[in-house]
């Protein structure tokens, strides 16, 4: 990308003094941090492989789990995702329109007093102090507060299923909490709270609460039950209602999200199905990619044709039956997808 290097006059050894001089004065960890939390509430940044590495939701492109990592060390910042990398200056020239140039940004940096308000917003030390395990009384608070269960019965999620995984409701950030248990749901340790904004007008449906940005499977206990075959979904909420039906249904926490842990497990399966949300294509491709990891037991099947929704929820709001999915799924007609 090198976009430094491309823009505006030939760079004179005194000015990049200066650049290197201008750019000591900011920790980039605190700026993007400070900078993203104030186009959203709700942004968190965790702390990623050691003490060196920050991860968040990248500002670049739109993802579920985080792959934009901050280094404090090198001062620069990297998106495994788009690809997007640099120092604090690119951030800014990236980030916003009508800075073109590094003299740009260092001028934005001055104008909007972004070098003070780093301080206002101590970030790392916030951080550190949201790490550690999920705290069973937070999910019980969170689960006690949960007193408005329209939105979730909309999605014929019932009482038992409420209870059973402990959903709950975090007022601050109007947000429905979801544990992913490790085992079973409401008795074993919760891996990560993921949570789905219930404001109109939020940028992201789904972000993370403390340990989100590891990777996870939503009903992992499922990997350790015995059957012939075990169906793959991308949604949370597909999965808790597949789960209520009867239906042994995972989903990672990401249509790009793999561990490779989980591959040993799903070998057990005589056949594991992914179900990618009709008609959509990064979901398709992604349900190759995670197929293939998983090996040649692994089959990318589509969701029945029609005139209704998109996802398991969709499917099953619309008058089909959990009998019917399956029985769709397990059609052995369908073709190989690799
Ligand atoms: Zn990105």
């Amino acid at each position: 990308m090198a976009r430094i290097l491309n823009h505006g006059a030939p760079t004179r050894i005194s000015k990049s003094r200066d650049i290197g001089l201008f750019k000591a004065r900011v920790n980039i960890v605190d700026y993007i941090a400070a900078a993203l939390l104030v186009d959203d509430p709700t942004f968190e940044l965790a702390k990623f492989n050691g003490d060196d590495e920050y991860r968040c939701l990248c500002p670049f492109h739109d993802e579920m789990v985080g792959s934009f990592s901050i280094y404090y060390t090198s001062q620069q910042f990297y998106c495994y995702g788009c690809g997007e990398h640099g120092d604090v200056l690119d951030f800014v020239i990236i980030r916003n329109e009508g800075v073109n140039d590094v003299m740009g940004a260092m001028k934005f940096l001055e104008s909007t007093n972004a070098l003070e308000s780093v301080a206002k917003y101590p970030i790392t030390s916030r951080t550190k102090a949201s790490l550690g395990p999920i705290d069973p009384a937070q999910l019980a608070t969170w689960h006690a507060q949960l007193l408005d269960r329209t939105w979730l019965y909309d999605r014929l999620i019932t009482d038992r299923t409420i209870d059973r995984y402990q959903l709950g409701y975090v007022p601050s950030k109007e947000a429905i909490a979801i544990p992913f248990w490790q085992g079973l749901p409401g008795a074993s340790p919760v891996k990560i709270v993921q949570m789905r904004s219930l404001r109109q007008d939020s940028k992201r449906k789904y972000f993370g609460y403390k340990g989100f940005y590891g990777s996870a499977l939503f009903n992992q206990d499922f990997l350790s039950t015995k059957s012939d075959y075990i169906i793959v979904l991308f949604g949370t909420f597909d999965a808790m209602l597949a789960r209520q039906d009867g239906v042994l249904a995972v989903s990672p926490n990401g249509a790009n999200v793999y561990r490779s842990e989980w591959t040993e497990p799903f070998q057990q399966f005589e056949k594991v199905y992914i179900v990618p949300d009709k008609g959509n294509a990064n979901e398709v491709k992604a349900a190759q990619q995670f197929a293939a990891k998983i090996g040649p037991t692994a089959y990318v099947r589509s969701f029945p044709d029609g005139d209704w929704g998109k996802d398991y929820t969709d499917w099953r709001m619309d008058g089909g039956s959990a009998y019917d999915f399956v029985d769709h799924i397990l059609d052995t007609e369908q073709d190989r997808s690799f």
